[in-house]
């Protein structure tokens, strides 16, 4: 699967559409997720055209994945996180359920997140 220019990630980078700015550095953006699942939810993107976290770790390079940890770093600091602890999820692929094909972290808190995955019906 190659990367698709027109992803609603790559068009907020691109500025075409508007996000909530949390974070932004050479190499990552971060921003409020449209339809929040916690207090907090911001997703963390790098600038780069990487579709999955694998596509990310096999060939995005040293700078960008330091870049990219270090940008969550600071904002689980800026947003106090820590405090209280925090999850971060990737969705990878179709099992993944991942629906912007583009790489990203989510980053969820502000309250007690439950169980890591739903239980199954
Ligand atoms: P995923 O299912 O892991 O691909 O997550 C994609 C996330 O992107 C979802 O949580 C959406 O709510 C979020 N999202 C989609 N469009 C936008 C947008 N324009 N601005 C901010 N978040 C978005």
């Amino acid at each position: 699967m190659t990367y698709d220019p027109n992803n609603i990630f790559a068009k907020i980078l691109r500025g075409e559409i508007p996000c909530q700015k949390v974070y932004e550095d050479d190499h990552v953006l971060a921003f409020n997720d449209i339809a929040p699942q916690a207090p907090v939810h911001i997703l963390v993107i790098p600038k780069g055209a990487y579709k999955t976290v694998e596509d990310f770790g096999l060939n995005a390079g040293a700078g960008e994945i330091k870049a990219f940890y270090m940008a969550v770093a600071k904002i689980v600091e800026e947003q106090a996180l820590n405090l209280d602890g925090f999850r971060t999820i990737s969705n990878s692929g179709i099992n993944g359920g991942q629906e912007v094909p583009h790489y990203h972290l989510h980053i969820l808190g502000g309250k007690k997140l439950g169980p890591m995955l739903a239980k199954a019906a």
